[in-house]
Formats: structure tokens, sequence, C-alpha cells
């Protein structure tokens, strides 16, 4: 799923590559994919790009008054053409959910893989009429997003951290895997309770967050959507990389399963050297 810096790199994409541009037409290939019913999209046909930003995981495309927010959600991409093909979209076939054509031919398409269909498109005038975008925490990449902030936010806490960084309400951007690994790098297990961390784990934890996050954004723009991926993928140190050595210490990566996603994390680094539970791998071993 694209998080916090992916989107940033779309959006910084878009601004360089879509402002200025005009839009021809917009085509829906599944109704599903729109949550607003007004204004309709077609309002965006012959409007010109102001620009595009980013709040928390949605990419916000503006056209002077009005904004077209997307979620990506987990298997959802952005893919730029400076020539769209001219095919006509077939409406619940392939991966196209949305295109957006510009009158000088160059577009973009938003693409979900896999049968799972969660990517959701809004037009709107006020962002806030976004229910996902108006429940946002506080962004961590604000200028006045601050240690003292972060500190008061955890305080009282009695959930685990690694839910607690990846909860959107809580705070905007942070998904699976960048939460592995924030606490990869703050030497904090994923399992700690918020708010019984010392003052010097928050000090790691805020730098580990700060630091990891601005490093990914870097890293990832003015990189082409097509690339961002594996650019993700290969920037890693634990997440998705179960079974492979630890690039700080050699151990060999862990994961924790859940029914529907899975954590990896260095216990070396992060636990004390003990691994944690995890319930697959021990009925596995029954
Ligand atoms: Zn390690």
């Amino acid at each position: 799923m694209p998080e916090l810096p992916e989107v940033e790199a779309l959006a910084h994409h878009l601004r360089e590559n879509a402002v200025g541009r005009t839009i021809f037409r917009i085509d829906v290939a599944s109704l599903s994919v729109l949550k607003t019913a007004t204004p309709p999209w077609t309002e965006l046909h012959g409007r010109e790009i102001t620009g595009a930003t980013r709040h928390g995981k949605h990419l916000d495309v503006v056209a002077g008054d009005l904004h077209l927010v997307v979620h990506l959600a987990r298997a959802g991409w952005l893919r730029w053409s400076e020539a769209l093909p001219h095919t006509v979209m077939r409406p619940g076939k392939g991966p196209i959910a949305l295109r957006v054509r510009f009158s000088d031919g160059a577009g973009f398409d938003l693409t979900e893989a896999g049968t799972k269909k969660s990517l959701a498109a809004y037009i709107v005038r006020d962002v806030a009429a976004v229910p996902g975008i108006a429940r946002l925490g506080p962004d961590p990449m604000a200028e006045d997003f601050d240690e003292g902030t972060f500190a008061g936010m955890l305080e009282g806490r009695r959930t685990q951290i690694k839910g607690l960084l990846r909860d959107q309400e809580f705070l905007a951007g942070v998904g699976n895997a960048y939460s592995d690994e924030i606490l990869h790098v703050a030497k904090l297990s994923p399992f700690a309770i918020a708010g019984s961390l010392k003052p010097e784990d928050v000090q790691r934890l805020y730098a580990a967050l700060r630091d990891t996050l601005a490093g990914a954004v870097v890293a990832a723009s003015g990189k082409p959507a097509a690339e961002l991926k594996d650019a993700k993928r290969e920037g890693m140190r634990v997440h998705g990389r179960t079974g492979q050595p630890c690039p700080v210490c050699g151990d060999t990566v862990r994961e924790v399963s859940f029914a529907d996603s899975s954590l990896q994390y260095c216990a070396t680094c992060q636990t004390g050297g003990k691994p944690l539970a995890d319930r697959r791998m021990s009925r596995l071993l029954k």
C-alpha cells in the first residue's frame, strides 16, 4: 500500500507534470470507484489543474475550487502517460479505475491490481468532506509536529505502539510498512505499550519517525511513478524481509502474522533477543 512517502512523491510528480494542463475528460471505469455524486465528475472537464497535494495517504488533485481526492487503498497506483492510449475503457475489465485525460493527450490512470476493489475517489469542494480526511490525526512531517506534541499524544495510551502508529486517526500517513521500519530504527518492540514508553524511548521514536519518513520522501521524489514501488521495497530494512539478515546486526528478520497482515522485526535490535509470540507459527509447530 502506498504510504506517506509514495503519495507525497505522486503529488510531487503531478505538481511537476499536471499543473497547468487542462482536463479534457475523466472516465470512470466503475461507479463504485467514485464515492461522491455531486458535483458530478463532468464538472472537472475543461478545468485546469492548479495544484496537487497530500492528506495522510490521500492524494489531492486540485482544479480551482474543486478537488479530486483519491485513496489508493492496498493495491492502487497512479500511472502517468505523456500520450494516453485512445482505446475505450471497458467498465469492470482490467486494472484501470479512473482515467484523467488532458487536452494535449497526456494524462494518468488510477489503477488497482487484484479482485478486491477498494480504491476510492471523491470530487469535493472542501477536502474535509472526505470522511477519511476529516478524521485524520496530525501529519508527522508538518513543521509544528515536534517531540513535545508527539509525547503528549502517546501519554496514557494503553495500546501497542505498532497499531497506534498505523492508526490514521492517531497519525496521518504511516501504514504497515513504515511503522515496521520506524520501530526498527527506534529499537522498540512493536508490542510495546505506547503510554509506558520511557522519555528516551519517545525521543528515539520521534527521531526515527521523522528521519525514516523524510529519508523515504527524498528517495521517492523525482522517481517516475512506475519505479516507486520497487524503490520502496528495496529501501526497507525489515519490512517484507522475513528470513533475511537484519542490516544492522545480522540477526534473522522475524515475522508475526495476523489474519490479514504481518509485521517484521529484528529480535536482537528490538526485543532484547526474545522472539515475539506468533500464533500462526506456534499452531504450525504443534
Ligand atoms: Zn538487528
